[in-house]
């Protein structure tokens, strides 16, 4: 998400509204799955997101973007270069791109919102290195998301492990709480001081998002009003999961294993 400049509040969240985010950021991770079927070199990206608005629908859901500051479609499918907010269109995927497929279902009045960015046929070493190392940034910022720490502690687990890898962070766009609204108060950067931001309570519900780019981090928005695209052009992935913020470890709610089965499977 962009960044916002109006402070708003932060609602830390009851056990049965945790649960509810859980049930939406589940069938995100479904949702991600059925789009994981199916994309292959020669698909289009309007394709993907027919089938992913299809099937939250049937499975009791409705799209969180679609419509949400007028976003046109379910997913946003950003390819390369793309970092996030790519709308889909009629051109098709070629061996050797990567897709990051960000997904929100709204169900029982709660968002869920996670992403995974996709190898389309076969992608190169390097390429696979820098999608290997942005979901070790997940982990690592999630791994600092305990009660107690600030937002800064995750910015810096992220940062530290991209820039260590020789990979930038973006700044522009941040994770975010997660409720009743898609984005609510505190944003997450991924990128910051430990010690630093507003601090992480119990049953505070976020979403963690590292976007990183091979090259340097500046990114501007592209001609079509939507897409963020890295300036140098080289290309970048994003992967969100949400979490809630617990003494000791924070609990996932949402997981990438209904996506990783299918792509274990596919490979086979
Ligand atoms: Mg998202
Ligand atoms: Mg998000």
């Amino acid at each position: 998400m962009l960044i916002w400049r109006v402070k708003k509040v932060v609602y830390l969240k009851t056990e049965e509204e945790i649960e509810l985010i859980r049930e939406s950021s589940l069938l995100v991770g479904k949702t991600l799955a059925e789009v994981a079927r199916i994309i292959e070199p020669g698909v289009n990206t309007l394709v993907l997101d027919s089938i992913a608005e299809e099937f939250i629908r049937d499975n009791g859901g409705v799209p969180g973007f679609k419509g949400l500051y007028d976003f046109p479609n379910t997913l946003c499918i950003s390819i390369n270069s793309q970092v996030v907010h790519g709308i889909p269109s009629i051109e098709p995927l070629k061996n050797g791109d990567i897709v990051s497929v960000d997904c929100g279902v709204l169900m029982n009045g709660f968002y869920g919102d996670v992403a995974y960015t996709f190898e389309v046929g076969e992608v190169s070493k390097e390429i696979r290195r820098l999608l290997d190392t942005t979901k070790q940034c997940l982990q690592a910022g999630i791994s600092a998301a305990v009660a107690g720490n600030r937002t800064g502690d995750i910015g810096n687990a992220v940062q530290k492990l991209a820039e260590d890898n020789g990979y930038s962070v973006v700044r522009e766009l941040v994770g975010h709480g997660l409720g009743k609204k898609l984005h609510e108060d505190p944003q997450v950067p991924n990128y910051g001081r430990r010690g630093q931001g507003p601090k992480l309570k119990e049953g505070l519900v976020i979403a963690i998002e590292p976007m990183i780019n091979m090259g340097k981090r500046h990114v501007r928005q592209d001609e079509d009003g939507w897409a963020i695209v890295t300036k140098d052009g080289l290309p970048s992935a994003h992967f969100e999961h949400d979490v809630v913020v617990r003494k000791g470890s924070a609990e996932i709610l949402s997981t990438h294993d209904f996506v990783e089965e299918v792509l274990k499977n596919k490979n086979k």
